[in-house]
């Protein structure tokens, strides 16, 4: 523990006072206080008096965890089909750290850094689509070879290093159109040059999941890990193919990333029961997605606590892992003295709680995880009401009945 002196002279501007920490980055699991100096945390003590403090908050009953980092997101309101407003969902979800993937393309991107990244509060990175039209439209985005520019995306990615850490490509029959797997390997071609990892999602084949995984390296993510669409990483007996399984002990991360297609309970029984469980819990929140059944982190998170994944891991999924994976360890996802304090406090509510997967099948579970302030860099976040849900946006049956049944973004039987 670090060893902080008290002079009575307030020397913290914030202590999270009475909660039960859960930061899996330095393996604490117990009751401890955590004190903000400025924008960092300053200290963490089992018990720091309430005096050293400018503004205490009352933690007693509560999980204190590291801000979420979402690995998979899309924040690029305004501009592109998905993007959502980061600040809001942040403010009422924990999610301090975004990693917005492949909205922005060459074209785009620096319209993402001036009106997106740098205006936010929030914390947000992204991977540069290979397609140099990012997610402008629904999809198509790789069907025209022309846009999958090497050159140019290299030199966007070398222009933006301070938030661009790494590729992203969508291979999937629609994406793809005629070109099968060379998107994917000019995807390739760019981390490489690049020197950073690339992101692959998977969906509908066109190209198969065994090309997929042939062009990808160890530290490269593939999300939509737990899909139930025909690039599943199983069996239709249920077994983990072996090209997923030695990729996956190789070191290429297998990713949640939940969207409003791609988490399937049928796919993720199936990997538990092979004792697999996902490196990164991501949500892949969207226009559509942030209607439901994913709507937030913590709903997403709690589908994992009712698959039998204890809380310390899906935190350590959700925070100290993807943290390591975007090279962000230290900085965000922990609470380590010296760390951003960005921090998450959530109730752990207690009853019977209906989850869906995105085909709207059913599975109950005991708890369901609920947040009640987020804190960035030391600031506590004003909630806010989420941006406008897009003209082009209609909600399916499912994400309507759901709303008939009075489970709403951020009101999902919640505090
Ligand atoms: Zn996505």
């Amino acid at each position: 523990m670090s060893g902080s002196c008290f002079t009575g002279d307030m020397s913290f501007d914030l202590l999270i006072k009475g909660g039960t920490l859960i930061d899996p980055a330095q393996d604490l699991n117990g009751p401890f206080d955590v004190a903000v100096k400025r924008n960092r945390v300053a200290a963490i003590d089992r018990d720091i008096p309430a005096e050293s403090a400018m503004r205490v908050i009352d933690a007693a009953g509560q999980i204190v965890t590291p801000g979420l980092v979402d690995l998979h997101t899309h924040v690029y309101y305004g501009a592109t089909f998905w993007g959502i407003q980061a600040d809001p969902v942040a403010a009422r979800s924990g999610v301090t750290t975004w990693l917005d993937v492949g909205s922005s393309g060459a074209f785009n991107v620096i319209g993402f850094r001036d009106y997106i990244v740098r205006p936010s509060r929030s914390r947000i990175f992204a991977l540069l689509n290979i397609s140099s039209i990012g997610l402008t439209a629904m999809t198509y985005e790789l069907s025209n070879l022309a846009y999958c520019d090497v050159d140019l995306c290299c030199a966007l990615i070398d222009l933006n290093r301070d938030f661009i850490l790494g590729v992203k490509a969508r291979i999937d029959s629609n994406t793809v159109g005629a070109h099968g797997i060379e998107p994917l390997r000019r995807a390739r071609q760019a981390a490489e040059r690049a020197s950073l990892p690339m992101m692959v999602h998977i969906g509908l084949a066109g190209p198969s999941i065994r090309e997929v995984l042939a062009l990808m390296r160890p530290g490269d993510i593939l999300t939509h890990c737990f899909t139930g669409q025909t690039m599943r990483i199983i069996d239709t007996s249920g077994k983990l193919l072996d090209d997923a399984r030695r990729a996956w002990d190789n070191g290429i991360i297998m990713d949640i990333g939940h969207g409003a297609g791609s988490f399937s309970f049928e796919t993720a029984e199936a990997l538990v029961s092979n004792g697999r469980t996902p490196d990164v819990i991501s949500t892949d929140i969207h226009q559509m997605s942030v209607h439901g059944p994913l709507f937030d982190m913590p709903t997403c998170l709690s589908k994992f606590l009712a698959l039998g994944m204890p809380l310390e891991a899906v935190i350590r999924a959700s925070t100290a892992r993807p943290a390591e994976v975007m090279g962000l360890a230290g900085e965000v996802g922990t609470l380590r003295p010296g760390a951003y304090a960005d921090i998450a406090l959530f109730k752990l509510l207690d009853g019977d709680y209906t989850f869906y997967d995105v085909f709207m099948n059913a599975r109950t579970g005991k708890h369901l995880l609920c947040n009640t302030l987020t804190v960035l860099g030391g600031q506590p976040m004003a909630r806010l009401p989420d941006g406008p849900t897009m003209p082009w946006i209609e909600l399916t049956e499912g994400q309507r009945a759901l709303v008939a049944r009075g489970h709403t973004p951020g009101a999902k039987g919640c505090c």
